[in-house]
């Protein structure tokens, strides 16, 4: 289900996807598989032709450089748009105006993450626009402190605040508060972002506070049993006042819709004002309004260049929805999005996955704006085709299977730009609408990311690989080198296209949210990840000859293995436990199924020099494992038991093993990978002729910081109230 686990992947993937060059095993596809969002995992292969399925289409640029910069533990990567010139020019009018109300919301996701974060990013852009002269004429381009600040105002950009985008806690600065305090007292007053009223040396102080008060607001989202997630988060989508006891009971309170259950609270802020608990609503004159109405009055123009009929009717009810900020609106936009399925231009935009709200129920501005890639899709086609078989031969328990699986109609998509919590850090995979009704009955879209994860994967080949580090024998490495690129592929597009559709929910039985709360997204992401990984070891993927071999299964599983049960810790920080859906998913599968396996040595762990590796020695049974795992996380979704998904998210998914996690951080170091990609985005440009617009024009010019300023400069409608 769930848009939202694709999202979640593209994060990944851009960590992963590194480098995966030398001895390059399992690593990429780790990822990938896991996430919703699939990541791209792309990283280990070299370009071979046995690897190269991904697509023709993404042709490449040999005068692009794909790796813009390296700071932190990020790296930033040029996306190319291939077929864009070629578009008919109403179609890239299209796009135009879709790009316009993409970036016009870009704001909202800056305050929904963190309630200080607007006025930080206008004073930050205000630092970084002022070159590095101080107020006393000094220049600064030597200094440490500044440099520092410098990359903490980057890493800001890049995950929409101050929190960390995959860890979800604060950066920690490198630079003294005297400097930063000095640094603002030197800047124009006349150009501080003041909240109303609000005298200069309050807002320093108010901003060192979140900057270098690491006790307060530390995390952005708290996901741990046993603390109030409300009042331990510091996301913005409840008041400062409210506890998670008083959020649950007024969504409790809410009517319940026998079958056609809206996504109430999607769209809004929780308050409490007199006492009471209120609901203030993202949309055209609630909160939110300025950017809305931009996003509105954009998508009004896009109307008037529509495809077809069916696109202009979607179109239109997500202009109602933006206008009523009624969620009914919203499903009739799903609804009419999921039936528009001829034309080749596509648009998500909206308050659409929930992975930033403890509790589930809020949506994250995002939008990602595209084509379809005509000729990688005939791939996914290919599997979407097969859905009823996957359906019918798979290992779930038959009462849980769906009779008719519907609306499958998995793309490739050229991205065109992304914004809000799509980027910079990126999904690979994007499965939507999230709501479990309106996918039942009308079916979903599932799309992979064409030309982001083939610069994710041109991008690692231009760096240093590391999988070689944590593949056991030059065989592995051989196998992972050839097929890697293809098992992530087909990884991806079987978790979002099989997976994430498969199965049903029993009669009378809510939904995941309800049953499974805050373990529901990690349990479907697992299922999802399952069903992939089942059939990536079937023969019926050679018969469709969408691989030459099992052997390319076998590649699937010793990533996943790899990654599940070591790789994937090297995003946290010693003493961390797993908090992350997707991570938690990962490990849960990975040592639910090496225990299982134990007594016939399915998979077995080996230390050799001091390094440790984890070793599949039946394939075929780790396929029935997979099988067995599949067919329970199916069960715990169709009847909703709450406590055996708990036991086993908590058991497999959460805990780190110490030892194990200084190991995997010790030999990344040694490879100086950055963990985490994100993408600068092309800028389009319309050409006029009077006030017409007859083509437009696409560029790869901006660096990072000259887009985040670009985009400040353009897009910033929101106040800092
Ligand atoms: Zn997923």
């Amino acid at each position: 289900m769930h848009l939202n686990k694709i999202r979640k992947s593209l994060k990944f993937v851009g960590f992963i996807i590194t480098n995966l060059m030398k001895r390059t095993i399992l690593f990429s596809l780790l990822l990938a598989s896991s996430l919703s969002l699939t990541v791209l995992a792309a990283a280990n292969k070299q370009p071979n032709k046995d690897t190269e399925t991904s697509g023709s289409s993404t042709a490449t640029d040999p005068d692009l450089e794909y790796t813009a910069e390296r700071f932190a533990d990020i790296k930033l990567i040029r996306y190319r748009v291939p077929g864009f010139e070629q578009l008919d020019p109403k179609k890239k009018e299209l796009l135009y105006y879709l790009y316009e109300a993409a970036l016009s919301g870009r704001d909202i996701i800056y305050d929904q993450n963190y309630r200080h974060n607007l006025q930080l990013r206008k004073l930050f852009e205000l630092i970084a626009s002022q070159g590095t002269v101080s107020a006393d004429g000094e220049d600064l381009s030597a200094n440490q402190e500044y440099k520092n600040l410098m990359t903490y105002i980057k890493r800001f950009w890049f995950s929409n605040g101050v929190h960390h985008h995959y860890s979800n806690t604060k950066f920690e600065p490198t630079f003294g508060m005297e400097f930063f305090q000095d640094m603002v007292r030197g800047l124009d007053e006349d150009q501080l972002p003041l909240k109303e009223g609000q005298h200069p040396e309050e807002m320093i102080m108010e901003l060192s506070e979140v900057i270098f008060n690491n006790g307060s607001d530390y995390k952005k989202v708290v996901k741990s049993s046993g603390v109030d997630l409300v009042a331990a988060s510091a996301v913005n989508f409840y008041g400062e006042d409210l506890t998670q006891k008083e959020v649950e009971a007024y969504y409790a309170s809410l009517p319940k819709e026998e079958g056609n259950q809206p996504e109430y609270g999607l769209n809004t802020k929780l308050v409490k004002e007199g006492g009471a608990v209120k609901a203030k609503t993202w949309k055209v004159g609630g909160m939110y309004s300025p950017a809305i109405e931009k996003i509105v009055y954009w998508l009004e123009k896009a109307t008037t260049v529509a495809e077809n009929a069916q696109q202009r009717e979607a179109l239109q009810k997500l202009i109602a929805y933006y206008k009523s900020g009624d969620v009914k609106d919203w499903d009739q936009y799903n609804i009419a999005w999921v039936n528009d399925t001829e034309s080749r231009v596509d648009v998500v935009n909206g308050f659409i996955e929930v992975y930033n709200d403890p509790l589930g129920y809020k949506g994250s501005f995002e939008s990602v704006v595209s084509f379809k890639d005509l000729e990688a899709t005939q791939r996914i086609e290919k599997i979407s085709r097969e859905a009823q078989w996957f359906e019918d031969v798979s290992p779930i328990m038959a009462e849980h299977k769906k009779a008719n699986v519907k609306g499958i109609t998995g793309k490739v998509i050229t991205v065109v730009v992304e914004s809000g919590d799509a980027s910079p850090s990126t999904p690979i995979g994007i499965n939507l609408p999230n709501s479990n009704w309106i996918r039942q009955k009308h079916g979903s879209k599932s799309v992979s990311l064409g030309n982001i994860v083939h610069a994710y994967e041109m991008s690692a080949k231009e760096g240093r690989s590391s999988l070689g580090e944590f593949a056991i024998s030059d065989e592995a490495v051989m196998r992972a080198r050839k097929y890697g690129s293809l098992a992530d592929i087909l990884h991806t597009d079987l978790h979002e296209v099989i997976g994430h559709a498969s199965g049903k929910v029993n009669e009378g039985v809510g939904t995941t949210k309800e049953t499974l709360k805050n373990y529901a997204s990690t349990l479907e992401e697992g299922r999802a990840d399952l069903v992939a990984l089942y059939f990536l070891f079937d023969q019926k993927l050679v018969d469709l000859e969408l691989m030459p071999s099992l052997e390319v299964g076998m590649v699937a599983y010793d990533d996943y293995i790899m990654n599940g049960m070591m790789l994937q810790l090297k995003r946290l920080k010693p003493g961390e436990q797993i908090e992350e859906d997707h991570m938690r998913n990962r490990q849960m599968i990975a040592k639910w199924a090496f225990e299982i396996g134990q007594d016939d040595s399915v998979i077995v762990k080996k230390v050799i020099d001091d390094r440790t590796y984890f070793v599949i020695q039946d394939y075929q049974k780790l396929k029935d494992i997979f099988g067995f795992q599949l067919r329970e996380l199916q069960r715990i979704k169709s009847e909703g038991d709450f406590e055996a998904g708990q036991i086993l998210v908590e058991k497999y998914g959460v805990k780190v093993d110490p030892e194990l996690h200084q190991e995997v951080l010790d030999r990344y170091a040694a490879l100086d990978i950055a963990p985490y990609g994100g993408f600068i985005n092309p800028i389009l440009k319309p050409v006029m002729e009077g006030n017409r617009i007859v083509d437009v024009k696409i560029e790869y010019s901006q660096d990072f910081t000259e887009q985040m300023l670009y985009y400040g400069n353009n897009y910033s409608f929101l106040p800092v109230e």
